[in-house]
């Protein structure tokens, strides 16, 4: 029995790729610049499969947005995340891998060669894709979060934390990347808290034990954040303590600014109406291989991933997948 259930997809979305002066073909097309894109160029480029990989909407993945990594084998004192890419990105380059700047913009799967459109301009045909697209920050979606961006909002520590050196800041969120960001914050900010919805951290025990030991770090647990107000900037967030519960009430903290760290969607959309995901649009693969529903298209890194995450995850699914472009090439 197949894993995959048939797509009930509308005709009308499967978009053909436009009329393109001419399509550049290739035996291997990588989607996205993280550790699973990189790996898989590596990896396929020491097969000779000649890849050419767009680095897509965020270069690098989301290990550029981040400090210190310190949980990648092999690094016995941490690496930053931008200089851990910088470092993937060249090895895939040492190699061969063909990379250059570009987002996917759509796909014809229907068919073999896959057509995939960069920018809406450029046409290439591959033979096999390798689809590492990775996920994006969530926001959580009311008018003033909207309307601060830039302005005191935003979903990434790494890139703006420095505008807040010595000011107030919140951090939305209870998981690791949370509690990650709120210690990267608590460095440089004057002091940090963390909005937290429910009465207790998700984010690991070791990274819970960091944030309570971190004077200038206050954890608001049973807080939902109302909306942001200000003058140009954020300058205050009005929160709702114990959110449903008789003894709700409202409160408000003075900050300057506002991270969310609210965990990621899977930048699937291009390819569904070809490529089965599941109910919250991760990529399906049959388990244990980076196989989707189509013969020759694989998907690797957190597209795919909702369990681990992880760069090293990401990095052995980019392995998987350019491995199983290889022997599916092979065996055609
Ligand atoms: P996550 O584990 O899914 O946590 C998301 C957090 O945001 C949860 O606390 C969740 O609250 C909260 N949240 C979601 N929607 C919300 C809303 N509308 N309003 C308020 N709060 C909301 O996501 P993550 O922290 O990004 O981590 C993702 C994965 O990467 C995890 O597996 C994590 O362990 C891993 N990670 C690891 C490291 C590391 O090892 N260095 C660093 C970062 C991430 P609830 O708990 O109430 O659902």
């Amino acid at each position: 029995m197949s894993l995959f259930k048939p797509l009930e997809t509308n005709p009308e979305t499967k978009k053909s790729a436009p009329e393109m002066p001419s399509a550049e073909p290739v035996k291997c097309v990588i989607i996205g610049s993280g550790p699973a894109g990189y790996t898989a160029a590596i990896y396929a480029a020491r097969a000779n499969l000649k890849p050419l990989l767009f680095k897509g909407i965020q270069p690098g993945g989301q290990l550029t947005t981040t400090t210190e990594v310190e949980n990648f084998p092999g690094y016995p004192d941490g690496i930053t995340g931008p200089k851990m890419m910088e470092d993937l990105e060249k090895q895939a380059a040492r190699f061969g891998t063909d990379i250059r700047w570009g987002i996917a913009s759509s796909v014809d799967f229907s068919k073999t060669p896959y057509q995939v459109v960069i920018d809406e301009k450029q046409l290439v045909e591959a033979e096999t894709v390798v689809i590492a697209t990775g996920a994006t920050a969530r926001y959580l979606g009311f008018d003033t979060e909207e309307k601060y961006k830039g302005s005191g909002v935003s979903a990434c520590a790494t890139c703006d934390g420095f505008f807040y050196r010595g000011k107030d800041v919140a951090v939305v969120g209870g998981g690791d990347t949370a509690c990650e960001e709120a210690l990267y914050l608590a460095g440089m900010c004057r002091k940090v808290y963390l909005i937290v919805r429910k009465p207790f951290l998700r984010a690991s025990k070791i990274m819970q034990q960091r944030i309570m030991e971190i004077p200038n770090i206050e954890v608001l647990f049973e807080r939902n954040t109302k909306e942001l107000r200000g003058n140009q900037v954020v300058e205050e967030a009005v929160l709702i303590k114990k959110m449903g519960h008789p003894d709700e009430a409202e409160e408000v903290i003075k900050i300057d600014g506002f991270f969310l760290a609210i965990g990621h969607t899977p930048n699937s959309d291009i390819f569904k109406p070809y490529i089965e995901t599941d109910e919250t649009g991760y990529i399906v693969t049959v388990p244990g291989t980076s196989r989707t529903n189509i013969p020759g298209i694989f998907a690797c890194g957190d597209v795919q991933d909702k369990v681990y995450r992880q760069a090293v995850t990401a990095a052995g699914s980019g392995c998987m997948a350019a491995i199983e472009a290889e022997r599916y090439l092979a065996q055609r």
